[in-house]
């Protein structure tokens, strides 16, 4: 199919984007990579009236480091994240992520930001963000607003952007040494979607206890679901089998899988269990400098 006819703006500043979009209302949709707008317009899931193509702004597409926290801007693409070395190094986690999304031709233009903005519970970043602490720079007309990951997902497809802001950085605080992460994500064939996947990022005190712990789940809810009673439980303890596998259980029942036709909602829970262990283990391996 076809989308149906749109009228295509593409403007040259972020002051002129946000203009557009604060005149053009709900019946204007911004596109960055494209990778789900446009699928979504073909079926005609969606027809928006105005495209805000923000595709050439320039100074959008950055990976930087600033005051303790990695930087990722707009027009950040998958393949990028990839790449970079100050990524592969401090967070394993994001190449983790980057590596399993779609495959090389979508990763070469789907952007890191609208993966969070999308609001898909499907897909992967979000559980990385929500595992790392991450927050979201949203700027519209009145200037720029920081908004917790944590608070950025209120519903299925829904994110806290109003309609008129536009996503233009995502901030992640460096973690401290002893730090470890991982994403595990099971996918029916390789470039699908999760059937559900799992982030940990974790950091060790000097004697091994864990002191600190982000849990991210991928496709098992309306939302992406933040761990935080499996978080909670690994706080003040060393990472052994055994606290690793209660960990897991708990993680599993946070998670409120549907039937569908990646499976069913039990199979989904357990993955969730097992997918947590594994991705903790690697996890802790990292944090103790492992790969
Ligand atoms: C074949 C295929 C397989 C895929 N598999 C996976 C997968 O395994 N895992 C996964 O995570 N994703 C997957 N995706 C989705 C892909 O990663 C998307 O590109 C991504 O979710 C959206 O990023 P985008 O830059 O392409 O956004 P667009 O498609 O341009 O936009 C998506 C939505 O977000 C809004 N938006 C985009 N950027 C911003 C912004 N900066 N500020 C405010 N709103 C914004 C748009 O208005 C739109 O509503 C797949 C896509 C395809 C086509």
């Amino acid at each position: 199919m076809i989308p149906r006819s749109f009228e295509y703006f593409s403007p040259r500043t972020l002051e002129e984007a946000i203009a557009l979009l604060q005149k053009l209302g709900s019946e204007a949709k911004l596109l960055s990579g494209g990778q789900s707008l446009i699928p979504m317009m073909k079926l005609r899931l969606v027809s928006p009236e105005y495209i805000v193509d923000i595709n050439r702004i320039p100074g959008l597409d950055y990976i930087s480091e600033s005051d303790g926290q990695l930087r990722i801007g707009a027009l950040t693409r998958e393949h990028e994240l990839e790449s970079s070395p100050v990524v592969k190094t401090n967070f394993p986690i994001l190449s983790d992520t980057a590596r399993v999304i779609a495959d090389p031709l979508v990763r070469s233009q789907a952007t890191v930001c609208g993966n969070l903005a999308h609001g898909d519970p499907a897909n992967d970043h979000p559980a990385t963000m929500l595992a790392l602490g991450a927050t979201v720079v949203a700027t519209g007309p009145k200037g720029q607003r920081q908004i917790p990951i944590e608070d950025f997902f209120p519903g299925l497809f829904t994110t806290a952007l109003k309609p008129e802001e536009i996503l233009t950085e995502i901030r992640i605080p460096f973690p401290p040494p002893q730090s470890g992460g991982a994403y595990l994500k099971l996918e029916r064939k390789v470039g699908d979607f999760a059937t559900a996947g799992v982030a940990a990022q974790i950091t060790l005190d000097d004697a091994g206890v864990c002191n600190s712990a982000g849990l991210g789940l991928t496709n098992v809810g309306m939302t992406p679901i933040k761990a935080k009673q499996a978080e909670s439980y690994l706080l003040g303890k060393k990472l052994d089998d055994a606290t690793i596998a209660q960990a897991a259980e708990i993680a599993a029942s946070e998670s409120q899988p549907m039937d569908d036709i990646r499976g069913s909602a039990d199979y989904k829970r357990d993955l969730v269990r097992v997918l947590t262990a594994r991705a903790l283990a690697t996890a802790l391996n990292r944090a103790k400098g492992g790969a």
